[in-house]
């Protein structure tokens, strides 16, 4: 593979890394990214772009509107980061005690930052318009509905958003239509049986045995009622009752997460869940109760505009255009492509090419820094390619 950067964006590098460290000394958890939207607002209001804050709590929203009439584009970035005690060595390692920048949502701040800058310049060439979004909180709490329900799509045609990826080398970008993350939902059950003595369960209704099925029986929805060439996956993670070794449990507590990457397995689960606890209810005379919890919708990408982002990427990665390393991770970006067409990719952004050295996640986590550069050109590239 060969990079061939946007020479405008090259310009820039410099400013795009030094963005990018300063959003890193300086994280900021989810719905909390004050300091982060005020530098974006400002730096938009710098290259004369419209800007609007507080969409969606702490977002901010930039359009640019070209002289001349076309489709409307929006481009997204996350800003918010990870409660993580950062244990690294560099020189712009967080300052806020417990938070750090350990996805890479910082790099795609600066990246779209960049991107802003450079496309600003093109205001008299282009044809249409592009909407910046900055989004807030990512991480768990689906900052995009906030920002959907504060009209954020209001007039988009396409939307694209990238995720700097570790798991991918420097150069490359993972792209593909259709699903490229999973939907996470997670999941309590709480069993309510009848205690009593531990040599004495004859009249008792003992909730550990109840939980001991559900845990075993749950196991078939992913290997008997799910097709086997899909990705599924049902994990308890956590149970929690009894009192004692000579004591009957009344009462215990299962909690655990699910993932797919449709919404026909997502809801599948569901309903055998529902049915088999149902079913369990019946069999054990015990009360059991579901509070099931939806989480990220799956992340379907567009036929369309995932060629239209394959072609530009090809212009700034030749060859390097490659199928996703895939995850049962969720995103929010999901709740976008419910609504406009749009396509989400994976930046390969790994620092060393050994993948698991520097996972997303970890409190060492870091990145090549040229992939910053590279995302910002395929954006303006993106763009070049659709509205000029
Ligand atoms: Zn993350
Ligand atoms: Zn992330």
């Amino acid at each position: 593979m060969k990079i061939k950067y946007h020479p405008d964006v090259l310009k820039i590098q410099k400013e795009i890394i030094k963005n990018r460290r300063d959003f890193h000394k300086y994280p900021e958890l989810s719905f909390q990214e004050y300091r982060t939207s005020k530098i974006v607002a400002k730096e938009l209001n710098k290259y004369g772009i419209k800007v609007k804050e507080k969409v969606g709590k702490t977002g901010v929203v930039g359009l640019l509107e070209g002289n001349k009439k076309g489709k409307t584009i929006a481009l997204r970035a996350d800003m918010d980061a990870l409660p993580i005690q950062e244990n690294s060595k560099v020189t712009y390692k967080s300052v806020n005690d417990g938070v750090m920048h350990a996805c890479g949502h910082d790099g795609h701040t600066a990246i779209l930052l960049g991107a802003a800058k450079v496309i600003s310049k093109m205001k008299n060439s282009i044809k249409g318009n592009i909407k910046f979004i900055f989004q807030p909180a990512e991480e768990g709490f689906g900052g995009a509905r906030f920002m959907i329900k504060d009209g954020v799509l209001n007039n988009v045609d396409e939307i694209y958003g990238l995720h700097l990826w570790n798991y991918q080398p420097f150069g490359t970008i993972g792209v593909q239509s259709g699903p490229i993350m999973a939907a996470s939902d997670k999941f309590k059950i709480t069993i309510k049986g009848k205690g009593g003595h531990g040599a004495a369960p004859q009249g008792t209704t003992d909730s550990i045995v109840i939980a001991a099925q559900i845990i075993q029986i749950f196991q078939t929805i992913i290997s008997r009622n799910t097709n086997p060439l899909d990705s599924t996956v049902l994990t308890i993670g956590q149970i929690n009752g009894g009192y004692n070794f000579n004591v009957i449990a009344d009462n215990v507590i299962l909690k655990g997460t699910t993932r797919a990457y449709t919404e026909k397995n997502r809801l599948l689960i569901k309903k055998r869940m529902i049915k088999i606890l149902a079913g369990l209810e019946k069999t054990f005379d015990a009360k059991i109760k579901l509070d099931y919890e939806d989480g990220y919708p799956p992340v379907i990408n567009h036929n369309k505009q995932t060629e239209f982002l394959k072609d530009a990427a090809e212009k700034i990665i030749y060859k390097g255009v490659q199928s996703p390393f895939l995850s049962m991770g969720g995103e929010d970006f999901s709740y976008f492509l419910k609504k406009v067409p749009g396509c989400f990719f994976f930046l390969g952004s790994n620092p060393d090419n050994k993948p698991m050295n520097t996972p997303h996640h970890c409190s060492h986590f870091n990145i090549n820094e040229n992939a910053l550069i590279v995302g910002a050109s395929i954006f303006v590239q993106l763009i070049e390619d659709q509205l000029k």
